[in-house]
């Protein structure tokens, strides 16, 4: 699942292409994509210029002349550029028409990506972002912030960063990096974690992340953020997708454990 570096690289790579264009009309092959009402959002997106594209979490924003266009990639969504007139592939279910006769196409094998269509003048304060945490390079993200985010939660602190409501941005992979680069079980309930473990949480988010982001996101699996796009984070992981593979750290055989469904990848030597 693309988290946020991906999430950047595709912004990247999509401003390149689509900064000022209109979006004359739209065609939408699986209804359920659209989360706006559907003849709404086909109706009034028509015509909107493209000005910027931005992230918030692991949305996209397309920031258009009245309103926001909101995309959430979910598992395995991806855009793919063809001319009108392409053949459409079963995987394209909504389709955007650029100037110049160019189509940007949502390819979606798993179907889970969402749009949205909302005024932009109010769109933060509606669902899908207006309960959003913070980004991990605000400046409002301190050890305070966490650790009162966490002392109720009695769940592991794997999931609590997984929690979007709190630091928003982190997925599976970038949370297994952040808990081993500071040295915290996974398991560990959310609300044993101090103050300081906090400050070290917040200080490795933004270091992997930023790293990761650099390297144009990670490429594991299906995911790649666009065609012929790939990130080169995946080799610098330390412990995520490590299977038969040792700490960097002690040399300690790396465990993968379940935490509430998801594959988590650490060394139970180095993180206590
Ligand atoms: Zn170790």
């Amino acid at each position: 699942m693309p988290e946020k570096p991906e999430v950047i690289t595709v912004v990247k790579s999509l401003k390149q292409k689509i900064l000022e264009d209109t979006i004359h009309s739209v065609d939408v092959y699986w209804d359920n994509i659209i989360a706006s009402n559907l003849d709404d959002f086909k109706r009034n997106i028509k015509n909107q210029k493209i000005h910027d594209i931005t992230t918030r979490g692991k949305w996209l924003v397309f920031h258009l002349d009245k309103d926001v266009l909101l995309i959430h990639l979910r598992m395995e969504g991806k855009f793919t550029f063809r001319k009108a007139g392409d053949i459409l592939n079963k995987h394209e279910h909504v389709v955007f028409h650029l100037d110049d006769d160019v189509e940007l196409r949502f390819h979606d094998v798993r179907k889970f990506g969402k749009m949205y269509l909302i005024d932009k003048n109010n769109y933060l304060n509606e669902v899908p972002l207006k309960n959003m945490g913070l980004e991990y390079n605000d400046k409002n993200l301190t050890s305070d912030y966490l650790y009162e985010k966490l002392k109720t939660k009695t769940i592991p602190i794997k999931t609590s960063l997984l929690d979007q409501s709190i630091i928003t941005g982190i997925g599976n992979i970038y949370d297994d990096e952040i808990l081993f680069m500071s040295g915290i079980n996974p398991k560990k309930n959310s609300n044993k974690i101090t103050k300081k473990e906090c400050q070290k949480i917040i200080d490795n988010t933004y270091i992997v992340l930023e790293k990761a982001i650099k390297a144009g996101g990670t490429t594991i699996k299906s995911f790649t953020s666009e065609e012929g796009v790939h990130g080169l984070f995946q080799h610098q992981l330390l412990v995520h997708g490590k299977k038969n593979d040792v700490c960097p750290n002690c040399n300690n055989p790396i465990e993968i454990i379940k935490i509430n469904g998801r594959s988590t990848y650490f060394c139970s030597k180095c993180q206590k």
